[in-house]
């Protein structure tokens, strides 16, 4: 399978086909609801011009309003857009959020942009979009490249159209109306997922070897909070190459020396190695938190974890999901697994609608329940069809509850 759109297309027809919805309404859930691609040229610092694309891809609307993070990244592409817009439908369906899916982005290196170019280019983003976005239509959150500074520009650059909505993003600054634990929530949910997978195996956190492949927002959340969970961390990646230390990573010094240099190059404790390598590390868990297409059939034979739990979005394609299941390892899929950071993304634009906030605790313990609750619905939609492919039990789940509102509607 080549690309990653048709690679999701794939499981929603698996799941179309298992819960025998008809060719009808197949090709009503595949076909997105709109897209949009336009040209963002940007007034550079030193008085050239730089000209992107910007997207935004809305799929589907059955269940809400539609919801999904802006990507700032060189890779993206219609591609990518279309493929993670789907991955949202099905996975704010999955946590059973009142929302729809939808993503964005802009095929930028914000790298190379200042904060102003960039503030400049997240307001040209806005001023396409802000008649389609809104909080009952289509809320961003931050992706790969983004930050709640760049949803601060958002909702700044939407009110001088109109007046002030904070809940037309998520994943805002607490002084703007952000919510307490979205920053870690994704990363949360997926340590609160490897506990729930841990326990399923009569296994605890103390000890177990976590590699996590990325350390950006999700996976050094990931580590860090699961070695403040009594995990060992015994490796990590980023773009720049790969630590690795079998008695654990010291991850609060790791992350102190990505904070202060803006990599993982040049950490002075543990060994280095290829990052491409990272995913054959000898541990209990691999999290893939990365990228898209990273757990392939060239490497899927050599993962030596038990279980996968994707921070990332379509971080393992097709091809490789079959091979690690005909090795009996357990993949946790992306749309459950990383669904904490649109699930507290809820509680932040349940606050703004409400204009009442909570407390951290509040969050972190309404994220627990439902990642607990959610685990174990997967589970048995598993154990009922007697298999053990957590990816085709969520996307049934799934699945089936957009194609039932969109049956209601109409
Ligand atoms: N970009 C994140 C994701 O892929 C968060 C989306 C959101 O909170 O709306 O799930």
């Amino acid at each position: 399978m080549e690309g990653f759109l048709e690679s999701v297309r794939y499981y929603v027809t698996r799941a179309v086909e298992q819960l025998d919805l008809g060719d009808r309404m197949e090709h009503e859930l595949l076909t997105p609801r709109r897209e949009i691609r336009f040209e963002c040229t940007l007034p550079l610092d030193n008085g050239e011009r730089a000209t992107y694309v910007g997207y935004r891809t809305q799929h589907d609307d059955a269940r809400g309003p539609m919801k999904g993070g802006i990507r700032f990244n060189p890779a993206v592409n219609p591609d990518e857009v279309g493929a993670l817009a789907s991955l949202m439908t099905w996975k704010t369906a999955v946590a059973d959020l009142p929302y729809g899916g939808a993503k964005g982005g802009i095929d930028c290196d914000p790298r190379n942009l200042s904060a102003q170019e960039l503030q400049r280019l997240t307001r040209i983003w806005t001023d396409q979009l802000h008649d389609v976005i809104g909080p009952n239509r289509d809320i961003p959150a931050p992706d790969l490249g983004t930050n709640a500074q760049t949803m601060a520009w958002v909702v700044d650059q939407y009110a001088k159209y109109h007046g002030w909505s904070p809940a037309v993003t998520t994943g805002k600054p607490l002084e703007i109306g952000g919510s307490p634990g979205r920053d870690a929530a994704t990363g949360r949910g997926i340590v609160e997922v490897m506990r729930l997978a841990l326990a399923d195996r009569q296994q605890d956190m103390a000890g177990t070897g976590v590699v996590v492949q990325g350390f950006g927002n999700v996976g050094s959340w990931t580590a860090r909070l699961a070695a403040i969970a009594g995990a060992k961390v015994v490796a990590v990646s980023d773009i720049t190459g790969a630590i690795r230390d079998p008695d654990g990573l010291d991850i609060p010094h790791v992350f102190e020396h990505v904070r202060a240099t803006g990599s993982l190059g040049g950490y002075p404790n543990g060994e280095s190695f290829a990052g491409s390598e990272i995913t054959a590390e000898p541990c209990d868990i691999l999290v893939p938190a990365a990228i898209e297409g990273v757990l392939t059939s060239a490497n899927a034979a050599d993962v030596q974890a038990a279980v996968v739990i994707e921070g990332a979005n379509g971080p393992t394609t097709p091809e490789a999901d079959e091979i690690l299941r005909e090795r009996g390892i357990t993949v946790v899929p992306d749309i459950f697994a990383n669904g904490g950071g649109v699930t507290v993304s809820y509680f932040e634009w349940v606050q703004n609608v409400q204009r009442y906030s909570w407390t951290e605790d509040r969050v972190n313990r309404e994220l627990q329940e439902r990642m607990t609750a959610g685990y174990h619905r997967l589970t048995s939609e598993a154990k009922a069809a007697g298999s053990s492919d957590l990816r085709a039990a969520a996307f049934r789940l799934a699945v089936g509850r957009v194609a039932a509102a969109t049956r209601l509607r109409s």
